[in-house]
């Protein structure tokens, strides 16, 4: 814990995203924590090449590269049911990321790859992992367990873990900064992730309660590509012959990488695309927003009621922040459960904080970007600041 002890103001924390195609990262003052540079390697076929990159990047930083960083923050995706919040990176954490490899194959191996490339050339400097599903460890038994036969959902690890956690959990407390609500303990939040993949979860007293992405990120609302809620059954139909004689593999493609806005419209994944195409009166435009934006609808009800009344809606990620249209949509007809959009407000909010919702409306109605980056730097300051001891106590 050496970099501790390094003035913060000087001090640099890298936090880097690690995904199977592209390496994202961002650079942070320590103390301030004014960002310094934000970037991504895109299109990575080497990935050791990639990472050597970002680290050359660093020749750039005041106080002279390397030695002016005093932690490094990794997203990572997969953290099953042991690690409920962010962990400094030992030999324990390691090997428990690469346990959950076989559940986040897309993911998981390449934050391993991240993690190891920038142990190695920073020796000593304290190496943080921050995971997409510890925002939804506290998910209570009713939310995440699916009613299959407990016995085999225990061995198999099989329950709603949920993802895009680091997002939930950024809105969820920009949301009541935004609205000054520090100290509040009874707020009920729903946040909506609308990306490219989507989710939305619950919040009850600054914990999640529920989520729509559940054992992988291809449960709950339409996204660009993947179907979201399906009736199981259709998998085994698919895979029969009166069903197309699918394998396994070519289940999984079609509903992960053809279904969604995609497969619906037979256009684009786009939201920008289909907007415009839906003026033009494509069909398949017009038919795949609105399952989109009635699945939305459908969770926020039942968020809402999970809830016992929610006391803030936040919108975030590339649809939730850019598209009025969308939103407009999504909450035409709750107005009778509190929802109630200041319509031009509304209209003119893209990619920026804003709060939409009219002056009569229960429910105070959010845009608030999404800066995973951002939490993520947060939780490593928080875990630089506490004792290595104090870090491990009780956290694992
Ligand atoms: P990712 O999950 O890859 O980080 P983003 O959060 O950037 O994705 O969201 C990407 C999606 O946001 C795009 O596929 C598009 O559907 C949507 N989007 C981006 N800008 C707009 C816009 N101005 N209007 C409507 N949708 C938008």
């Amino acid at each position: 814990m050496e970099a501790a002890a390094r003035p913060p103001s000087e001090a640099v924390v890298v936090v880097l995203n690690c995904g199977s195609s592209s390496v994202k990262y961002t650079f942070f003052e320590s103390g301030s924590g004014r960002e310094i540079l934000r970037g991504m390697e895109d299109r990575v076929t080497d990935y050791d090449a990639a990472l050597q990159k970002v680290l050359e990047k660093t020749s750039a930083l005041p106080g002279g590269g390397l030695s002016s960083i005093c932690a490094v923050g990794h997203r990572v995706v997969h953290g099953g049911r042991k690690f409920r919040w962010a962990h400094r990176i030992d030999n324990e954490v390691l090997s428990g990321i690469r346990h959950y490899c076989d559940l986040a194959p897309l993911h998981n191996p390449y934050n391993l790859l991240g993690i190891e490339f920038w142990a190695s050339r920073l020796p000593g400097v304290l190496q943080v992992a921050v995971f997409d599903t510890s925002w939804h460890s506290s998910i209570p038994p009713r939310a995440h367990n699916y009613a299959i036969p407990l016995k085999m959902a225990m061995e198999y690890r099989i329950r709603r873990y949920g993802f895009h956690g680091i997002s939930h959990h950024y809105v969820h407390d920009r949301a009541i900064e935004f609205l000054g609500y520090h100290g509040r303990e009874d707020l009920n939040i729903i946040t909506c992730h609308l990306g490219a993949g989507c989710s939305i979860a619950a919040a009850r007293g600054g914990r999640c309660l529920d989520t729509s992405m559940g054992f992988t990120p291809l449960e709950g609302l339409v996204m660009g590509t993947r179907c979201g809620d399906l009736d199981p059954a259709v998998i085994p139909f698919l895979m029969s012959p009166e069903g197309g004689n699918l394998t396994i593999e070519q289940v999984k493609d079609l509903l992960n990488k053809e279904s969604g806005l995609m497969g619906l419209s037979d256009l684009s994944p786009d939201v920008r695309d289909l907007l415009k195409a839906r003026e033009e009166r494509h069909e398949g435009a017009w038919l795949a927003l609105s399952v989109f934006t009635y699945r939305l609808k459908k969770y926020i009800g039942a968020y809402h009621a999970a809830l016992g009344g929610a006391d803030i809606l936040v919108f975030t990620a590339g649809i939730g922040e850019n598209s009025p249209e969308i939103r407009a949509e999504t909450l035409d007809g709750l107005e009778k459960l509190g929802f109630i959009l200041n319509v031009g407000v509304n209209a003119e909010t893209r990619g920026t904080e804003n709060l939409i919702s009219s002056r009569e409306s229960k429910v105070k109605i959010l845009v608030l970007p999404t800066d995973e980056d951002r939490m993520i730097f947060k939780e490593t300051v928080r875990l630089v600041k506490s004792s290595a001891r104090r870090v491990e106590e009780g956290r694992v």
